[in-house]
């Protein structure tokens, strides 16, 4: 086949529809794209004698399909129906309209993150979620990091480099995504002293391992993992008294770490970062994005002595909060200090919503779609935090040919719904679906059960 007739990158440029491009998507990449198109071209026609050269709209037209395809973002919002709350796998907390505010004020110009507005000089960026910190758990210290896994990491590196850590084989535990809580205080440096077995461990264990001198002794929040049966641990209050009575820290990984009482809502008690305070702990960390219902963060806090050892770590740079972390931050704890949160922060609201307002909304999706069948079933909290523990609630079920391609298509919406199936139906929770979303959630379901409808009746 001649490729004479083809047009030339040079030729392709000067159309209307190349500058139209161009103004879209900028000189260098349209290039680019019309390269890649005539690469194509050639190939394909290379290898048959029979393919017809495509005309230069046609050309032009493949390159901006690649060009789109080039510049679509892949981080996109999407609807989560599935009635799991933190969905690690779907950003974990949805932020509250004033954490976004504050995120937008901070973002679009300057700030004072590290300026002193009453000095003049140089501040520190810490104190902002440090003061709101202090007031709300009484903890006399915090710092603010990246992520939990960052401020585990931290606490260690910083007062157990090369030293003994002791902590309980009962909650070396992997908390998803391949974290592992032993691999991340083995990569502090620290000792790893396990103590008593999986199922069973008593303050006799603890005591025996502190004979020797030790660093600090390390609790950590079973997180997605239930121990039923023969099991004992001892009290959060009795480690930490051992603790101290030889002189050594005693640091408690929280894991989520709620600040209100789980058990208001019908939930399992969630241990609470004040309770934690209270019993001795001398640091307590917890993420920020779990059911404190903010940004992704690592929050510790605790004895003004070991933060401000921990501070001056070279690792806390390495992994401090940025500015639009910090600005989300602080707006989810003013809803707490205002004891405002369960109306504001939409974690709260989905956990604290009745199954009779789900089940209303559940009933208003299938009065509009004139079709599904409201059922009662569970939500969960996701999120490492309450594992086994469930929220009545009631979802929409819809019957479909095949469960699997039913849920690929509601992928493929704008925005993608995520919903889950049970024996072969289709399950939507309105528990997570932000309200403001039943709109389009509604028009992207019609259009999949349209195009079931289509199939079958062509
Ligand atoms: C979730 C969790 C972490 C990690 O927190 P990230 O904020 O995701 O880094 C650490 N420890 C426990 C017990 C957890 O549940």
């Amino acid at each position: 086949m001649n490729l004479r007739g083809l047009p030339s990158v040079e030729q392709l440029l000067q159309t209307q529809m190349a500058s139209e491009l161009i103004a879209s998507y900028g000189r260098p990449l349209t290039l680019q794209a019309i390269r890649s198109t005539l690469d194509e071209v050639r190939r394909l026609v290379s290898k048959s004698s029979e393919a017809t050269l495509p005309d230069r709209e046609i050309l032009l037209t493949q390159a901006a399909s690649l060009l789109h395809l080039w510049t679509a973002p892949t981080l996109l919002p999407v609807i989560n129906a599935s009635g799991v709350i933190l969905h690690t796998n779907l950003g974990r907390a949805p932020l509250s309209t004033a954490a976004i505010q504050s995120m937008d004020a901070v973002s679009r110009g300057y700030s004072n993150l590290e300026f002193n507005l009453e000095t003049g000089k140089r501040g520190s960026r810490l104190i902002h979620a440090e003061t709101l910190l202090q007031r709300l758990t009484g903890a006399e210290a915090a710092v603010v990091v990246n992520n939990n896994a960052a401020a585990v990491l931290l606490v260690l590196s910083a007062l157990a480099n090369k030293k003994r850590v002791i902590v309980s084989r009962s909650q070396l535990v992997e908390i998803g995504g391949g974290f592992r809580i032993p691999d991340v205080m083995r990569q502090s440096g620290a000792k790893l002293v396990e103590v008593g077995a999986t199922n069973r461990v008593h303050l006799s264990d603890y005591e025996e391992a502190l004979s020797e001198p030790t660093a600090l002794v390390m609790h950590a929040h079973h997180s997605n993992f239930k121990m039923i049966g023969f099991t004992k641990e001892p009290e959060r209050k009795e480690i930490a008294d051992l603790a101290h009575k030889f002189g050594v820290i005693f640091a408690d990984d929280l894991g989520s770490g709620t600040l209100l009482a789980t058990e208001r809502y019908g939930l399992a008690h969630e241990p609470t970062v004040q309770e934690s305070l209270a019993a001795g702990a001398d640091l307590v960390c917890f993420s920020g994005d779990k059911l404190l219902g903010g940004p992704q963060a690592g929050i510790l806090i605790g004895k003004a002595d070991l933060l401000a050892r921990i501070k001056k770590h070279p690792l806390a740079r390495a992994v401090r909060a940025d500015k639009l972390c910090l600005a989300a931050l602080t707006a989810t704890l003013l809803h707490y200090i205002k004891a405002e949160a369960e109306r504001e922060i939409p974690i709260w609201r989905m956990i604290s919503a009745s199954p009779k307002q789900v089940k209303a909304r559940a009933e208003y999706w299938a009065a509009e779609l004139g079709q599904g069948e409201i059922l009662a079933s569970e939500s969960t909290v996701g999120g490492g935090s309450l594992p086994g523990e469930s929220l009545p609630t009631w979802v929409l079920s819809l019957t479909v040919k095949s469960s699997d391609k039913f849920l690929e298509k509601l992928r493929q919406e704008q925005p993608p719904v995520i919903a889950r199936t049970e024996n072969d139906r289709i399950l939507l929770d309105p528990r997570t679906v932000l309200p403001e979303q039943d709109g389009v959630l509604l028009v992207n379901l019609a259009n999949v059960l349209q195009s079931q409808k289509r199939k079958r009746n062509p």
